[in-house]
């Protein structure tokens, strides 16, 4: 079977988080991999909220093939069905077609080729429920209930950004890490009263207004961490500002004319905190005794709860109480390690280690030792506007992309495990 048909079928199951109902698309790939003869199970976290594994081989090397079987929402204003998986002009469309549904399809397809062959090693292919809505039902949960059957050398995950053009040649990305989140919630309380008399209360809207502005005016820390300084420095070199420090490299982005990629990579150079949510009063004649805000913040490596917390008290003051309900440390994989070059080695291409600036299920797995890369494995032509459909309307794929990406990981597990 086709690549480009599986990722068809499995864009016709509408498996969109919430509610996720992801044991429908393990099912499918239970039929798929049942035909095959590997053998595989489906594990229920709740109730239709089924995650998928199989293995081949057996032997002392071990690697996983890791995606998810849950996608965001479609919304509104398509051009075309987006649970319809049609296949047309070379591309495959639907919601899922890049985020993963196409990587859930490549793995599947590698294991069914691989499945005709002698492995010297243990293959893992997992697609997981819910890493769109944080992983708790999926990767998380089978990381604390059932370890042993994701325990790898190293994964291969979603998460590598696509090519951008540096000079005149391509620049493809693994990505190797991600920066932490957290959630913050400041809270400013206040003295109600008649919004005719405002002097006799005090304002909780006007207190919070003035510590979101002051984080918003906030300069963080420019650091530039070790993982991706040969890339900054590759563009340095290319645009004659040579190598690349903490005082240039705003310099830099703001002159490279791809603005998207220049702005992920200024958010990779620090902290960012951007407020997003602000709730205060009641009524136009009332003066508010309470406001909260809710901002969004992720940390570098290194930059610890404790490191947070300190930073924003000295930002907000005293009149606003922080809280951070919710805190993610950044996490890396070795970009030294033989795992990291044999798949940089893999494609004649120009490839750098990246860091991601939001989050997959890659943190589960390097929580418990395990190193998770995400190869952006896509074809040399890649239209760039295809990139602007990831998590938007109009999702789609081109399947020379997709066959690439399958090829590329059926002869990573035959170069890596061996066969007899
Ligand atoms: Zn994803």
């Amino acid at each position: 079977m086709e690549v480009e048909r599986i990722l068809s079928d499995l864009i016709r199951i509408p498996s969109v988080n919430p509610p996720g109902r992801e044991t429908k698309v393990a099912e499918y790939l239970k039929r798929l991999f049942d035909g095959a003869g590997i053998r595989n199970e489906i594990i229920e976290s709740a109730p239709g909220r089924g995650s998928f594994i199989a293995t081949l081989g057996e032997g002392e090397k071990s690697l996983l093939f890791l995606s998810h079987e849950d996608v965001v929402p479609a919304g509104e204003g398509w051009d075309f069905d987006p649970f319809g998986g049609e296949i047309r002009a070379g591309l495959v469309c639907g919601r899922g077609a890049l985020d993963c549904k196409d990587l859930v399809a490549a793995e599947a397809w590698a294991m069914l080729q691989l499945c005709k062959l002698k492995l010297n090693g243990k293959l893992i292919f997992a697609a997981t429920a819910d890493e769109e809505s944080g992983g708790a039902y999926g990767a998380k949960f089978l990381l604390d209930k059932h370890p042993d059957k994701l325990r790898a050398d190293f994964a291969i995950n979603e998460g590598g950004e696509g090519p951008t053009k540096i000079g005149d040649r391509y620049a493809y990305f693994v990505q190797a890490g991600e920066k932490g989140s957290a959630w913050a919630q400041l809270k400013a309380s206040g003295i109600s009263c008649h919004g005719a008399v405002p002097t006799l209360g005090d304002n909780a809207v006007v207190k919070a207004s003035e510590s979101i502005v002051r984080l918003s005016r906030y300069k963080p820390r420019v650091r530039i961490i070790p993982e991706i300084k040969g890339l900054l420095d590759h563009l340095g070199w290319q645009r004659e500002f040579g190598k690349i420090t903490a005082r240039n490299v705003d310099a830099l982005l703001d002159a490279h004319p791809d603005r998207a990629f220049a702005e992920t990579l200024r958010s990779l150079t620090r902290m960012t905190i951007s407020t997003n949510m602000v709730q205060g009063g009641t009524k136009t004649n009332i003066v508010p005794d309470s406001c909260e805000a809710h901002v969004d913040i992720r940390v570098l490596p290194g930059q610890d709860r404790e490191y947070l917390l300190k930073i924003l008290r000295s930002i907000v003051g005293e009149d606003v109480s922080i809280e951070v309900p919710d805190f993610n440390l950044a996490s890396f994989s070795p970009t030294r390690s033989p795992h990291f070059r044999l798949i940089e080695t893999l494609g004649d291409i120009d490839c750098f280690p990246m860091m991601s600036a939001g989050a997959t299920d890659s943190r589960f797995l390097r929580a418990k030792g395990i190193p998770a890369y995400g190869p952006a494995v896509v074809a040399r032509d890649f239209d760039p506007a295809l990139k602007k459909t990831y998590h938007a309307r109009n999702e789609r794929v081109d399947i020379k992309s997709v066959r690439l990406k399958a090829d590329f990981l059926m002869k990573l597990a035959v170069s890596y495990l061996g066969t007899a």
